[in-house]
């Protein structure tokens, strides 16, 4: 199991998450900012736990992240 965080207020929308981890980012129309699908926010941070396979491409998606926020734990 993986869990993903995602610190979505800081998000400045440069699209790399979506580019890595198509399966589980998109960006939002409304605001500009990438959204976790799947994720429950609590307070500001936006969760969701998903299979071992989609831990690569999540991994590679946080690395990428320039103001880091994106948190990606195999559990
Ligand atoms: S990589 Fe980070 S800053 Fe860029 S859209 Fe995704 S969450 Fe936002």
């Amino acid at each position: 199991m993986v869990i993903i965080t995602h610190q979505r207020d800081k998000c400045i929308g440069c699209n790399y998450c979506v580019e890595l981890a198509y399966q589980r980012w998109r960006m939002s129309k409304k605001d500009g900012k990438a959204t976790l699908l799947g994720a429950e926010n609590k307070k500001g941070f936006h969760t969701v736990r998903v299979d071992d396979a989609e831990f690569d491409d999540n991994e590679r998606a946080a690395k990428a992240c320039p103001v880091n926020i994106i948190q990606v734990k195999m559990i």
